[in-house]
């Protein structure tokens, strides 16, 4: 089957016991044990395995092409079943502008742990293959990037990591179903499901998704149900039902960005604009080669620094200032006020997600507010 199909169809099955077309959600907590003390019906205790979050996780993983998924309360739950399921002294290779909590869970929480970390720019392959050492057991690719919209070379990554017995992992969030990790060589993805999969924003949730069954994924696979960390039935139900529009979403989104970065591009106020879709954009040519469309993240950098971002922010009507990303509304934020102290985010740089609106008000939008 096709992306489109499967989005709509995997994980999904008519309820036996009804015939209702959209699954029902098991709320219930524990589950009835036969009379000699098995559970032929698969569910014993709800921490363990629940009917929706084994949907979820059995359609996820078919949409990417994987053997199996597990699913956690959020995308920062699933990276830290990742890193958890390493041990003291393994070393992971992560990229340099990640996401700002998986560096910070690295730097803050892991290297307590006694777990050796290394950011790097992942898009030039030398600079990886210099800082792999004996002990890397973990890559950790994010594309695109966040905030820089950097592009990074799945399929070069996972042939240099692999050279060296690691395994790569790729934050997949910011692009479900325009690119195929898998078919780059990745062996793990992480979603946070929280962004495009939910995409309405009212729904918290992460994953792993493995390309294979294997050793390391059950380690992920116990921690999730010793540590519970997992996400509620109705979570797990509003996240595989956003996964039904997924592909066409992701379309739209692109899309409506492709029209405002265009725009922004060629605006006074502005002096750079982030988006691979842009022939301007130093890996243009790979995101063609390696996505189907550009997705709808984007940022730019204001002329006049954080004040002239700030006060641009402020004046966007339809643009709403939060931050997260994939819901259909379109965002703005000032990245480097949400990051902190400690950001490597331009001052000037205002991040935006672009919702489904009509690409015309965004763009009118955009324009009163930088005057
Ligand atoms: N990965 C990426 C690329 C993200 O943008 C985010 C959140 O913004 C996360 C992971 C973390 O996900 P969550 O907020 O669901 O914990």
């Amino acid at each position: 089957m096709r992306l489109e199909t499967l989005a709509v169809h995997a994980g999904h099955a008519i309820d036996p016991a009804t015939g209702a077309v959209s699954m029902p959600i098991h709320l219930s907590t524990t589950f009835e044990r036969d009379v000699e003390g098995s559970y032929s019906r698969g569910f014993m205790y709800t921490r363990n395995d629940n009917p929706n979050r084994r949907a979820l996780e059995q359609g996820i993983s078919a949409l990417e092409g994987g053997q199996a998924a597990a699913a956690f309360g959020s995308g920062t739950a699933a990276a830290m079943a990742l890193f958890h399921a390493l041990s003291p002294g393994d070393h992971v290779l992560a990229h340099v502008d990640a996401y700002y909590g998986t560096s910070r869970l690295l730097r803050e929480i892991f290297l307590q742990w006694r777990l050796e970390a290394d950011f790097i720019d992942m898009s030039d392959i030398k600079l990886i293959k210099k800082a792999l050492r004996p002990n890397t057991k973990l890559a950790w690719a994010e594309t695109p990037s966040n905030p820089l919209l950097k592009i990074v070379d799945l399929a070069a990554v996972a042939d240099a990591v692999h050279a060296s017995g690691a395994l790569c992992v790729c934050d997949n969030t910011w692009a479900p179903t325009l690119q195929r990790p898998f078919h780059c060589g990745m062996d793990l993805i992480l979603h946070s499901t929280t962004k495009y999969f939910g995409g309405h924003c009212d729904v918290l949730g992460g994953i792993v998704v493995a390309k294979t069954d294997d050793e390391f994924f059950q380690r992920v696979r116990r921690i999730q149900y010793c540590g519970g960390a997992v996400p509620s039935p109705f979570d797990c139900w509003l996240v595989l039902r956003g996964m039904r529009t997924l592909p066409w979403r992701m379309r739209a989104h692109s899309e409506n960005a492709m029209k405002v970065a265009s725009f922004l591009a060629q605006h006074r106020e502005v002096e750079h604009v982030h988006y691979p879709g842009l022939s301007l954009h130093p890996e243009h040519t790979l995101a063609t080669k390696q996505m189907s469309m550009y997705g709808g993240m984007l940022s730019c950098e204001v002329k006049g620094g954080r004040d002239q971002a700030m006060s641009a922010a402020a004046k966007t009507k339809i643009f709403t200032r939060a931050t997260s990303l994939g819901g259909v509304e379109s965002l703005i934020e000032h990245r480097a006020s949400i990051e902190g102290p400690g950001t490597t985010s331009p001052e000037g740089l205002l991040r935006l997600s672009i919702g489904l609106e009509n690409a015309e008000d965004l763009i009118e939008d955009l324009d009163q507010a930088l005057g």
